[in-house]
């Protein structure tokens, strides 16, 4: 499905829309998702492009927070931690058990100090313990009972049993599991295709401008400038760390949002890269901060760093910020440094966390709320506060059940227990999500290779990018003469044409950041993003000129190409 072109003759007809969703992060879709499912007519908006924030930011991982625990946050991390497990079972062609080892070099020392933190009774930190992160462990395994998909937690006491190398300052290793999301952009793409075939009452934009009079909204399409007017009876303003801004443009005075910045560095380093054995390490950075790595693909994501920021547009990335976690990396192994050079690409989003709270950003409040303010004209605004990755559904639930509320509207579907489109065929029938879908993934590869006399690699990649998505895409490719894209030849012009014209992937850093993994897989070269700058243009049917500015502008994106480390370090990187 065509996703804008789809929408824009869905507002044309002149249907009118009771909600207006405002943003298309993860979590502006889960509602949009919820609404689809049980009738109701909305439309959502993003200014920019779906997942433009927090959303492509985040480092991947489907946790339950097991440091929220020395918060007290067990709510939050009881609905984590069953929410990951639902990902597992529901999402398995995206969602995949990650093994978390933490080295620790104290078997008690810092233990008082986390559990007065875990009292309530004090908020320094300190350094973890073997006895303490066993408890906690217990604990967040306890709370992730239900829908149990990973196993328990295990201790290493011998350092013969330890990764190899590992720094010699370690004398225990404890492994638990949580989850890594292979491809959440993609994710909140299916989700969104999946609102629009359920019901022909949704529609959703990316790229538009919007401004409220007191009394309409006027919807105006950047690329047509085509222009609605729409009178939602509810507006959810689900803009991530920009919700305040939002909310000023409706006309309410509002201080929801902390705007806490984070940065990720994307690294290639080949020997750490096998040294991980697609293991994630989470280990102190010598200070008691947590630090997270862990391999991707061909590379390593390693983060994060929080920043309190004055405004959710700050987010650069500071040669501070790359000095720091290259240095508590290089401290892992005794013999592996990492440096600047090693950094390929860095991603930097804003967490919209909660105001208030504890004046360390490490111990700000983490959890989601729903704040319901009335426009002058009457309309509630319901302002999706906080929240995790790993939450939206939950979250999308929660909003959607206020919703029906509000409307008068009887739930008839639930989302919990609903497989997402990519993961169609994938895991076994009884929903027991025991295999983790790998069955059915040979499955869908066979069925592409038969079908389409696809070379196993190309069938493997395809499953990998799109689950059981790769099925169209397969079929959209199929329809017309395709090659290999001369700079990315893991990528064939027609997947590209089906990624601009049905995923609405519009400008090239659209491409490159949120539609696919190549900046992430450490595979972005300038010929790369010129064979698909140009290639954008064709498809869109720009011509010559508009494909070379966006070509400059995204060669200029330092987050994307590596740049030559001198250059790096004197540098402030911004995200385009
Ligand atoms: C560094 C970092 C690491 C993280 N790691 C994890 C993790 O591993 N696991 C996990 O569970 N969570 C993680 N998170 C948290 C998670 O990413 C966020 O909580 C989640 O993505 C928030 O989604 P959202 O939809 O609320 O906001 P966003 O993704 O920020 O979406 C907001 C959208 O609103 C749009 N918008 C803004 N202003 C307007 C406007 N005026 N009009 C229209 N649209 C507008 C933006 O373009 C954007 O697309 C991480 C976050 C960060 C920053």
């Amino acid at each position: 499905m065509k996703i804008r072109e789809e929408s824009l003759a869905r507002i044309a007809s002149g249907a009118g829309y009771d909600v207006l969703i405002v943003g298309g992060g993860v979590n502006g879709v889960a509602v949009l998702r919820e609404l689809a499912l049980n009738g109701v007519s909305a439309l959502l908006v993003d200014r920019a492009d779906f997942c433009k924030g927090a959303t492509s930011a985040s480092s991947r991982m489907a946790h339950g927070g097991l440091r929220y625990l020395e918060n007290r946050e067990f709510k939050l991390v009881a609905e984590s931690v069953r929410e990951r497990n639902l990902l597992l079972k529901y999402a398995p062609h995206f969602t995949r058990p990650l093994e978390v080892v933490v080295p620790l070099s104290h078997y008690l020392k810092g233990l008082p100090s986390s559990v007065l933190r875990f009292l309530g009774l004090s908020s320094r930190g300190g350094p973890l313990s073997v006895a303490g992160l066993k408890g906690a462990l217990c604990l967040y395994e306890f709370l992730g009972r239900v829908d149990k998909v990973l196993p328990s937690h295990r201790t290493r006491l011998r350092r013969a049993a330890f990764p190899k190398g590992l720094s010699a300052r370690y004398r225990a290793v404890i492994s638990y599991f949580d989850a890594r999301i292979r491809n959440p952009e993609a994710l909140v793409m299916e989700m969104i295709e999946d609102a629009l075939r359920t019901s022909r009452d949704v529609a959703c934009l990316n790229h538009v401008d919007w401004t409220f009079d007191g009394d309409a909204v006027a919807i105006t399409d950047r690329l047509s400038g085509r222009r609605a007017y729409l009178r939602p009876k509810l507006v959810v303003n689900a803009a991530g760390a920009w919700v305040d801004q939002v909310n000023r443009a409706l006309g309410l005075a509002t201080a929801y949002i902390r705007p806490v910045k984070g940065a990720h560095l994307i690294v290639r380093h080949d020997e750490l890269h096998r040294r991980m054995a697609g293991r994630a390490f989470y280990f102190d950075d010598g200070t008691g901060r947590m630090v997270i790595c862990y391999p991707l693909e061909r590379t390593i994501l390693l983060g994060t760093t929080e920043i309190q920021v004055a405004s959710p547009d700050d987010d650069r990335v500071t040669a501070a910020e790359t000095r720091y976690l290259t240095g508590a990396l290089s401290g892992l192994f005794d013999d592996i440094e990492v440096t600047e050079a090693d950094v390929v690409a860095v991603t930097t989003g804003i967490r919209p966390l909660q105001a208030g709270g504890d004046a360390s950003v490490n111990r700000a409040q983490r959890d989601h709320l729903i704040a319901e303010d009335r426009l002058r004209s009457g309309q509630t605004v319901l302002s999706l506060i906080g929240g995790k990755w790993t939450t939206f559904r939950a979250f999308g639930e929660q909003a959607g059940d206020r919703i029906f509320e509000l409307l008068s509207v009887t739930r008839k579907v639930g989302s919990r227990r609903l497989r997402y489109p990519g993961a169609t065929g994938l895991g076994p029938d009884d929903d027991s999500g025991q295999d983790g879908g790998q069955d059915g993934r040979q499955d869908l590869v066979n069925r592409l290779r038969g079908t389409h006399a696809m070379a196993p690699a190309r069938a493997h990649d395809l499953v990998d990018r799109y689950g059981a998505v790769a099925l169209e895409v397969a079929a959209f490719c199929a329809l017309a003469a395709d090659a290999p894209i001369a700079s990315l030849p893991d990528y064939t012009e027609r997947e590209v044409r089906w990624l601009i014209e049905m995923r609405a992937a519009l400008f090239l850093d659209d491409l490159l950041l949120r539609r696919t993994q190549i900046v992430l897989d450490g595979l972005c070269t300038e010929a790369v993003i010129r064979d698909l700058g140009l290639c954008l243009a064709r498809v869109r049917g720009l011509d010559a000129a508009w494909a070379e500015g966006e070509i400059a502008r995204c060669l200029a994106m330092p987050t994307i190409l590596p740049r030559p480390a001198a250059a790096r370090s004197t540098l402030e990187v911004r995200h385009g």
